[in-house]
């Protein structure tokens, strides 16, 4: 069998790795993506990427027949545009994805024969689903909460992507946490009152600041995590006030709370056969996985109990792989 490439297409990079029938990530390249620049430059540049991995591929004597793509935005993965996407790249929306590389590919690779793509997160789930935290499975549900929150369920080998593509936008439904003094908080959907306005990292960061915590002992999101985690008699507890590192503690478990009720109902909802949680607040360790675990699993029906919740573990050559295994 061919080799083929997958391609992770984010908002500040994008990453493309050749991959074996397998799933091994043989060469793995990562480049800025020129996310002010315009729809036909980040093709141009996409192609170039490719174009270069086919060329040490064939090098290292190996053919690549297809390309698999998980884009950020919402892509239609019939036509191969891109239907929406926000600002984190801008001009990208409107953009023919799989068209505009085909027909730079058809001269920089000629034996690429086949170009697939579909949502970054989307491509994650089933990258996860083949060869990570769900393989094995018929069926997984995979949320991701960082930046932003997202999701895909995977079903028999390939996710659902929706009659209009925008299945898996998890992020946008009520959350009874998302609100403050009785007012729905802003999501960045223009929505109100949201999973993503209470769990994402940034909403962490908003809530850490709603609960008096001073912006001079957190800078950020990843400041909420040190000041939660530092024991009250270390230097950078005891350098920070009383009131911040409440709010560190409470803007944690507000948003893991908030996030671990929304995977229970979506469980409720699908039955997946396995549950993976991925990005970065997964990644921060007990201090949000404990709460989300429990208001996930004071939120499941009876016969769901046993549900198993795991962890991401493909890192971030998921979405290369999943991408790949679209045409493999
Ligand atoms: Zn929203």
């Amino acid at each position: 069998m061919n080799h083929v490439i997958g391609v992770d297409l984010g908002g500040t990079k994008t990453a493309a790795g050749v991959v074996a029938p397998s799933g091994e990530v043989l060469m793995l390249k990562t480049i800025p993506t020129l996310n002010r620049a315009g729809g036909e430059a980040i093709l141009d540049a996409t192609a170039a990427l490719i174009a270069g991995l086919a060329e040490r591929a064939a090098d290292a004597g190996m053919s690549v027949s297809g390309v698999g793509i998980g884009s950020a935005g919402v892509i239609d993965a019939s036509s191969g545009a891109v239907v929406s996407a926000t600002d984190a790249i801008h001009g990208w929306a409107g953009t023919s994805l799989i068209a505009g590389l085909c027909s730079r590919l058809s001269l920089a690779a000629p034996a690429v024969r086949a170009v697939r793509a579909v949502n970054d997160v989307h491509a994650h789930a089933l990258g996860e689903a083949w060869l990570g935290a769900a393989a094995g499975s018929s069926s997984s549900l995979m949320v991701a909460f960082g930046t932003g929150v997202g999701g895909s369920f995977v079903l028999d080998g390939a996710p659902v992507l929706g009659h209009r593509f925008v299945g898996g936008h998890v992020g946008h439904f009520a959350s009874p946490y998302a609100t403050s003094d009785g007012t729905p908080l802003p999501c960045v959907c223009d929505g109100s009152g949201h999973v993503e306005a209470i769990s994402s990292g940034p909403a962490v960061y908003e809530s850490f600041l709603r609960f008096g915590g001073f912006a001079l002992d957190a800078a950020d999101t990843r400041g909420v995590f040190a000041l939660a985690a530092a024991e009250a008699h270390d230097d950078g507890a005891a350098a920070a006030s009383a009131n911040s590192r409440a709010a560190a503690l409470s803007a944690i478990a507000v948003g893991a709370s908030a996030a671990g009720q929304a995977v229970g109902g979506l469980i409720n909802i699908l039955d997946p056969e396995t549950v993976v949680i991925s990005g970065g607040l997964a990644d921060a360790g007990d201090l949000w996985w404990k709460p989300m675990e429990f208001a996930l699993r004071q939120e499941l029906l009876a016969p769901l109990v046993s549900v198993p919740v795991v962890r991401a573990t493909l890192g971030n050559t998921a979405a290369i792989v999943g991408a790949a295994k679209l045409v493999l």
